[in-house]
């Protein structure tokens, strides 16, 4: 299965993406999550997009989509995947079109997770990233920082995009960028939309049944 997932930040879109890499067997290819890792790791990556990621904004196309074009290119790519996070406007989508056709492969389905703003900025202010393996978990909005992720032991922080003031200019950076691309692949006929509110559980359960008809057997 070659997956795009598509939301607003906040949406859920981390979280779910964990699930449905590990239920299909295919990679998850997270844009935001190589980018902090480079920026933590203090690539030469990461000092190109660290000051668009701390305002809130996107790292520049060209920067983008030749990572990706890298890691599309692995290994473990090749007989499926997951991307959380990319495209990002219609200009990488169209990117992403030349990368697959020139692997002779195609999209099998865009799945959109679907919440509004309001619910983003709550769920945001509580979440809370492992430094070490990027695992998220949920907080009390004004809790403080610190403690162990439940998953590998390492430090939970708020991430510095994660402050009230940046989420807002994220979702304007969404609604601007990143919406149109529900239309695009709607255009395209793959797009499938589902709620996004509810337990993670729930939104789990509901991604794996719409999902279940594009896995190759
Ligand atoms: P995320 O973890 O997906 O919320 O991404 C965190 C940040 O990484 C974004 O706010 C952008 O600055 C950057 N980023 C992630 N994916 C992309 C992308 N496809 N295009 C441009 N910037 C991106």
């Amino acid at each position: 299965m070659r997956l795009v997932l598509v939301g607003p930040p906040g949406a859920g879109k981390g979280t779910q993406a964990e699930f449905i890499a590990d239920r299909f067997g295919i990679p998850k290819i997270s844009t935001g999550d190589i980018f902090r890792s480079n920026v933590s790791g203090g690539t030469e990556l990461g000092k190109q997009a660290k000051e668009y990621m701390d305002a809130g904004d996107l790292v520049p196309d060209e920067v983008t989509n030749a990572m990706v074009r890298d890691r599309l290119a692995e290994p473990d790519a090749v007989s499926g995947f997951l991307l959380d996070g990319f495209p990002r406007n219609v200009s990488q989508a169209d990117e992403l079109n030349g990368m697959l056709a020139s692997l002779d492969v195609a999209l099998s389905v865009v799945l959109d997770l679907d919440v509004d703003h309001e619910e983003v900025v709550n769920r945001l202010a509580g979440r809370r990233t492992c430094k070490k393996c990027g695992h998220v978990v949920h907080v009390e909005p004004d809790a403080v920082e610190g403690g162990a992720c439940p998953k590998c032991g390492g430090e939970l922080y708020r991430r510095d995009d994660d402050a009230p003031d940046t989420v807002r200019h994220r979702l304007e950076v969404y609604d601007k960028q990143t919406a149109p691309l529900i239309g695009f692949y709607r255009d395209a006929g793959l797009l499938v939309a589902i709620d996004a509110f509810g337990t993670v559980e729930d939104v789990t359960e509901r991604a794996i049944s719409v999902l279940a008809q594009y896995a190759e057997s």
